[in-house]
């Protein structure tokens, strides 16, 4: 029995995973950009940005693992760079969520880097079109163009880009509410990643994620994927997140 009364299992790669009386758990991390930045960075966003070094060291505990997914926001050019060639390196796949109006940008990826990580069997998902703040969207009918855009022009776009689906979506800054979550649903999204922190339900539509950070250490790793928080920190992770699936 694990402390929450669940029962340990092995993975479907004989990596550890975990049942509890509500299912299995999964940790979900997010990548922003990597090594030497090829752009000038926004305020604050040196602090989401990682050495090879840290990114090398998640790749190596996220191996074996099929609890884990790592996820990349904000398309930046080191998804392609740093990023694709050392999860190939390790045979690991992972989740890259784009914010198409910002393709071709410098510092970002373009349209052929779109389609090198789905070719090479990444799964492609949305990160909105221009990278704006969900909450602050006009959700009346004078922001309604707005809106599509983020919501439905984005994923579109990503479809003609791979020729394949687009239908799941890490939300930028993390930032939603209920007219973010309605929206969402209504268009057919079918995940929904947010950066909320904490372990989440295997399989649930809404992802909570944790970002590393530039001044994470070495331990970092084992902190997130390794130690399990108590039942205690999982309810309370689980109740932030839902108190702000219904804000208005
Ligand atoms: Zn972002």
């Amino acid at each position: 029995m694990t402390e929450d009364g669940g029962v340990p299992l092995m993975g479907t790669d004989g990596g550890p995973a975990f049942m509890s009386a509500s299912g299995r758990w999964s940790i979900n991390v997010t990548v922003h950009g990597i090594g030497q930045p090829a752009r000038r960075l926004d305020d604050g966003e040196d602090q989401i940005w990682i050495s090879v070094e840290q990114f090398e060291a998640l790749l190596d505990a996220a191996v074996g693992r099929p609890d884990v997914t790592v996820t990349f926001d904000d398309g930046n050019l080191s998804d392609l760079e740093i990023g694709l060639p050392r999860l190939m390196d390790r045979g690991l796949k992972a989740r890259f969520y784009i914010p198409a109006g910002l393709l071709g940008e410098p510092g970002r990826l373009d349209a052929w880097g779109v389609r090198e990580l789905h070719r090479a069997g990444m799964v492609i998902g949305s990160h909105g079109w221009a990278h704006r703040d969900w909450r602050s969207l006009d959700w009346g009918p004078g922001g309604a163009t707005e809106v599509e855009e983020e919501m439905v022009q984005a994923r579109r776009h990503l479809e003609q880009l791979t020729g394949s689906d687009v239908t799941e979506v890490a939300v930028p800054f993390g930032s939603y509410d209920r007219h973010v979550v309605r929206s969402l649903r209504r268009t057919g999204v079918t995940r929904m990643y947010t950066s909320d922190g904490g372990w989440a339900r295997t399989g649930a539509w809404l992802q909570a994620r944790t970002s590393i950070r530039a001044d994470d250490g070495p331990d970092w790793p084992q902190r997130v994927m390794v130690d399990r928080p108590g039942l205690g920190r999982r309810s309370r992770d689980r109740i932030a997140a839902v108190a702000k699936r219904f804000r208005g």
